[in-house]
């Protein structure tokens, strides 16, 4: 028997993990991504929405994000979730912390993320100001800088800390510095980063952050959520354009009643994040998640510049969570073809989404370890559109077991 327990109960399995269904395939995508069977497991238990048990979930999870963001900031701090993907959370903030008259919002943008901030105030009708860089070029502090000098009406700065489009790692703290020496709010898409990398809100000058239940901290889909702090987010009733993605709104909810939601909560996702953020904290936190996702990067990278393939994007500008490839120089290559392939053999990989060349993306976050990278790469090698001559179906492997 299964006691309906606190939070942090381990869930047990009639048969133990192993009743868990073998996975086909490991996904190196940037989200939903590859989880542990624990995180997975602790979905099997159904918890109702609204009782103290769950509600006090909830607030602990809001807790151990700020302590996450901020260390140390609860006081100044304070984190909301919101139900649907990322992008749901990205509209909730740049609805919600932009007032209903008088706000501007600089976008820093140089792939596909910035490009959704600023098609998401443009269709709230927010006067927008967007500075664009290349998708090979990190976005540019000191561009933002001179904006800010020549464009008083500018109230908020938004950038993308890891532009998942190309893996590249955005310089936040330059760009902070830059809005904070104007006296602007920062707000930072730190989707696919937060909780695979060190950071302190407080050091860099962010005041407000968002990500989502399924990247670096290894949950599964369904909400999003923002870390921000509370004088700021205080002052923001009646701006949202939105009544469901209202974030002042649904903070107070979850201020006044101790963890409820305004509307359907995402429960065995929320269980499942529950799990996973003590899966972090028992790796030794984002600095010890940071150093295995860096292993796996360079793992993939040595691995495939063996075989001939190039990284998109200079090793210095490069995060360890996604990483760009040129397609071969070969004419045959067919992505579609080749994903199917290395499908079949236990890796799904990512296509690109640039503009500007042919590509393909793999993700190093989640559940997958150097050693898979290694595997991954060795199918790689024997996939046909890699070999030369000779190559023939009986090369591809069959299928890899996963973890
Ligand atoms: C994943 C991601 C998002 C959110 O995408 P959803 O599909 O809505 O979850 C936003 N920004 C970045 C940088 C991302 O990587």
């Amino acid at each position: 028997m299964m006691r309906a327990g606190n939070p942090g109960d381990a869930v047990r399995l009639p048969g133990g993990e192993a009743d868990l269904p073998e996975a086909p395939y490991l996904l190196l995508t940037p989200g939903p991504l590859t989880t542990t069977k624990t995180v997975k497991a602790s979905m099997l238990r159904d918890w109702c929405t609204w009782d103290r048990d769950y509600n006090g979930l909830v607030q602990s999870v809001r807790e151990r994000l700020v302590e996450l963001a901020a260390p140390g900031g609860a006081r100044e701090f304070t984190a909301v979730l919101m139900q649907g993907s990322g992008t749901f959370a990205v509209e909730s903030a740049v609805g919600t912390f932009l007032p209903r008259e008088g706000g501007k919002l600089a976008v820093l943008c140089n792939g596909a993320y910035g490009e959704r901030i600023a098609r998401i105030a443009e269709v709230l009708g927010i006067e927008l100001a967007l500075l664009r860089s290349e998708e090979t070029e990190p976005a540019d502090a000191e561009a933002l800088a001179r904006l800010l000098e020549a464009d008083p009406a500018i109230t908020h700065v938004a950038a993308v800390h890891c532009e998942t489009t190309t893996g590249m790692l955005n310089p936040v703290r330059d760009i902070a510095a830059a809005a904070k020496r104007y006296g602007r709010t920062v707000i930072i898409d730190a989707m696919s980063s937060f909780g695979g990398i060190p950071l302190d809100m407080r050091e860099l000058g962010i005041d407000v952050l968002v990500s989502s239940s399924n990247k670096c901290i290894q949950g599964v889909p369904g909400f999003g959520f923002v870390i921000a702090r509370r004088g700021l987010l205080a002052g923001c009733r009646g701006h949202a354009r939105s009544h469901a993605l209202d974030l002042f709104d649904q903070w107070e909810t979850m201020e006044r009643h101790g963890g409820k939601w305004r509307f359907t909560s995402p429960t065995h996702v929320v269980r499942a994040f529950d799990q996973a953020l003590q899966e972090l904290e028992a790796e030794g936190g984002p600095a010890a998640r940071h150093a295995r996702y860096l292993e796996s990067h360079r793992t993939l990278v040595d691995g495939m510049e063996a075989l001939g393939f190039l990284p998109l994007l200079p090793e210095a500008l490069r995060s360890p969570f996604i990483t760009t490839f040129r397609y071969p120089a070969s004419d045959g290559f067919d992505f579609d073809e080749w994903y199917l392939r290395l499908k079949a053999a236990g890796f799904v990989i990512y296509p690109g989404k640039l503009s500007s060349a042919d590509t393909f993306r793999i993700g190093t976050i989640g559940e997958v370890y150097p050693e898979d990278m290694r595997r991954l790469t060795e199918a790689v090698k024997r996939s046909r559109f890699w070999l030369e001559a000779g190559a023939s179906e009986e090369d591809v492997p069959e299928h890899s077991p996963v973890r």
